[in-house]
């Protein structure tokens, strides 16, 4: 086997197997969405290679067309999901309106007026300016973390490549054998030779997005409640805990639990799926209606706000917002005149209180809320001093 035809093999070869471990990986992680654009782009990156090693010597000018749309292809698809990952929509559009215009030249240089060097520059100046536009948008984005940054350093680096080899071809420092066979030209064998090592980087990096990715997601999942999408206990401690932690002294945090009255006669009545929708649906309502800086689902039907700052007239405004809104609410499986209520208690702390002391306190609330028959709101009683008394100065 000679080393050219080593790396005929070994291009394609990468291309599909980095294609297969990404499309693995978007099976087992579908929400990281910008895998799909990365398998594409990797399969066209494959496909571009077939053409040009395998279709050229059979049919040139077909092989020529088909390597050059693959390549163009697989470039775009990375750019997008380049972008995709950041929460950039793909700019399709431009792209296609970029390719559009410079399939035009390549079409004449190929079909018309056959001419190696043009069909090579126009190529690089597509990719150019397909790298340029992503890098551009991906610094808009201004990319925080060091993964994003390596990816839009690797975009800019792809702008680079796509200008220096024209520019070395032009200059008469690397030859396309125009005369004899495009693939046995130097040209051709540094792109054979510098493709793997394009591929491997351009595929770690992306490797070190999706690991990084995946273990935010993790995290994230780890803190949330899969029924309602809120915080769940863990998540709402760790939280509620960093802003009690970020009060100032002076202000009042406060924290209200919620628990769904006589939930079980939901479930039985209704069933299960239907109890779960009434734990969305009160969930949502405490979401928009509490207005809280923290808002999680602590327990099955249990709810806890947390409020960074908040005075006894804007606890009790939300209080009422909540019932209203409750009342409004329709959950689906419930008759109309079936109105889930709630019990709850309410704590409005002194900032030196811990957030486990807030808790206890606020529970006592609701636990007498429950015992005085349901359906309202307790709040737990005035400190000795008055609320409007900054605490540094009654400590004083
Ligand atoms: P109370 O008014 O005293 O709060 O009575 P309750 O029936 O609301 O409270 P209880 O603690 O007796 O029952 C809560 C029920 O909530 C028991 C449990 O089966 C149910 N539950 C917990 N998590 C879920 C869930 O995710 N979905 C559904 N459908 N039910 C749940
Ligand atoms: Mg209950
Ligand atoms: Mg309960």
């Amino acid at each position: 086997m000679t080393g050219q035809f080593f790396f005929t093999l070994l291009n394609p070869l990468f291309a599909f197997g980095f294609a297969a471990i990404f499309g693995l990986m978007w099976r087992r992680w579908p929400r990281q969405t910008y895998l799909v654009p990365l398998t594409c782009a990797f399969l066209c990156s494959g496909l571009s290679f077939v053409g040009q090693d395998f279709l050229v010597p059979w049919h040139e000018q077909t092989g020529r067309l088909l390597a050059n749309a693959m390549f163009l292809a697989s470039i775009a698809l990375v750019c997008s999901s380049a972008l995709q990952r950041v929460g950039i929509a793909a700019p399709v559009r431009l792209f296609a309106a970029i390719c559009l215009v410079g399939a035009l030249p390549f079409l004449w240089y190929l079909y018309v007026d056959p001419a190696l060097v043009p069909r090579i520059v126009v190529v690089a100046a597509i990719v150019a300016v397909l790298a340029l536009v992503t890098f551009a948008l991906m610094l808009a984005a201004r990319p925080a973390t060091l993964v994003t940054r390596a990816l839009a350093i690797c975009v800019f680096l792809g702008f680079v490549a796509a200008v220096a080899r024209p520019v070395l071809v032009l200059a008469g420092l690397l030859d396309v054998n125009a005369a004899g066979d495009f693939q046995d030209s130097d040209y051709w064998a540094t792109v054979q030779a510098f493709s793997p090592i394009l591929t491997l980087v351009i595929a770690l990096v992306f490797l070190l997005a999706v690991a990084v990715d995946i273990f935010n997601q993790l995290r994230s999942d780890a803190n949330h409640d899969y029924l309602t999408g809120l915080l769940n206990r863990r998540g709402f401690e760790t939280a509620a805990a960093a802003s009690l932690a970020n009060t100032a002294l002076g202000r009042h945090p406060a924290l209200l639990l919620a628990d769904i009255d006589d939930f079980k006669k939901i479930n039985d009545g209704f069933g299960h799926k239907v109890g779960d929708d009434a734990i969305t649906g009160v969930a949502r309502v405490l979401a928009e209606q509490g207005q809280a800086a923290v808002t999680a689902r602590i327990g099955g039907e249990e709810f806890a706000l947390f409020f960074p700052h908040a005075t006894r007239r804007q606890l009790q405004e939300r209080v009422e917002a909540i019932q209203f809104g409750l009342s409004d609410a329709s959950i689906p499986g419930l008759p109309v005149s079936y109105t889930p209520t709630l019990s709850i208690g309410v704590h409005s702390a002194e900032s030196h209180e811990t957030l486990a002391e807030m808790m206890t306190r606020a529970d006592k609330a609701l636990y007498r809320a429950k015992r005085d028959g349901k359906n309202r709101a307790v709040f737990t009683p005035l400190p000795p001093h008055s609320y409007t008394t900054p605490i540094r100065a009654a400590r004083a």
